[in-house]
């Protein structure tokens, strides 16, 4: 029987356990964890995102603090708001809703960014310490992944965990997490030759790569764990991920639907993350 990773259920039961630690916190008369959001132009789907966290985060007992703004914002502005943001005692975390427009330097403001502060896990200092296995924040997307994996109750000592995807946000991160979990890695990415290969000897196969059903039947090995990161709205509107659910849902052991997988645990591991900063600038 395949078991389904429902990443909903999994993160109301991370959110709630994080409001209960905030409430404990603020009855012992501490001050709110903060979170600073800063969104830059009207992208759409941007909007949408930061929309979201802020909504969990008010319901979790953070304090938002909100930037929306304007396309026209220069570099300059956004590196002094950071900067203020830096040196806010009641900003615990600070997030940059990526992506950002063409005339910003994205690596210069992932840079800017205190790595205490640094909840999405992007900054180079927060990336050495995961590749060097201490890590302090770990980025969302991934770090959620591993809470999936974790459930499926899969042994991850010696497994074989195939990456398709090798960006900064998803495909890498993951690599470290499996290597520091001792599982033998393999990344995939758009040259690799023959990619069905490497994904059939997965026992873990994490995909992230933007293209709907890229992964079918005849990819996977009987009984492998999945973890479906995309997601890709097709024509009619219908959102599925790069893995073709129901052709493989029977050969896997366990595999995480889309939607209802990946995406909600993103939010959960952000404000987690924040929690973790707020503990760590209390103490
Ligand atoms: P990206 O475009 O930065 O990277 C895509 C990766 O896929 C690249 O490394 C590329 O080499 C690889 N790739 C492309 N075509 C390939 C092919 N045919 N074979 C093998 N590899 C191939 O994308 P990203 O930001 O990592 O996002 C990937 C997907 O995950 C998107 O669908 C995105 O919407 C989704 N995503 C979901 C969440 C979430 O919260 N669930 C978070 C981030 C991204």
């Amino acid at each position: 029987m395949t078991q389904i990773l429902d990443g909903k259920a999994m993160s109301r039961q991370i959110l709630d356990g994080l409001k209960n630690e905030v409430a404990s916190y603020r009855q012992k008369g501490f001050r709110a964890p903060g979170l600073a959001t800063i969104l830059l132009g009207n992208d759409p789907a941007s909007a949408v995102y930061v929309r979201n966290k802020r909504k969990r985060a008010d319901d979790v007992g953070i304090k938002s603090f909100k930037y929306d703004l304007p396309t026209q914002t220069t570099q300059l502005e956004l590196l002094t708001l950071i900067e203020e943001l830096n040196n806010q005692g009641e900003v615990d975390g600070i997030l940059v809703q990526l992506p950002l427009p063409a005339h910003i330097d994205t690596s210069l403001v992932i840079y800017a960014v205190n790595p205490d502060k640094d909840v999405d896990g992007f900054h180079p200092e927060n990336i050495g310490k995961l590749s060097l296995g201490h890590p302090r924040f770990l980025p969302c997307t991934p770090k959620g992944c591993m809470y999936l994996i974790q459930a499926s109750k899969s042994k991850l000592l010696g497994a074989h965990a195939v990456i398709v995807g090798r960006s900064i946000i998803v495909g890498k991160p993951m690599a470290y997490m499996m290597l520091n979990t001792d599982a033998t890695v393999t990344i995939c990415h758009s040259n690799t030759r023959n990619l069905r290969e490497h994904t059939r000897q997965a026992d873990i196969l994490i995909t992230a790569t933007g293209i709907p059903h890229l992964i079918g039947e005849g990819d996977v090995k009987e009984g492998v764990v999945i973890i479906d990161v995309g997601i890709n709205k097709l024509e009619d509107g219908t959102l599925v991920g790069d893995v073709d659910f129901d052709a493989v849902k029977n050969k896997a052991a366990a595999i995480t639907p889309v939607p209802g997988g990946v995406g909600p645990m993103t939010i959960s591991m952000l404000l987690e993350n924040t929690v973790a900063a707020y503990r760590h600038h209390l103490s």
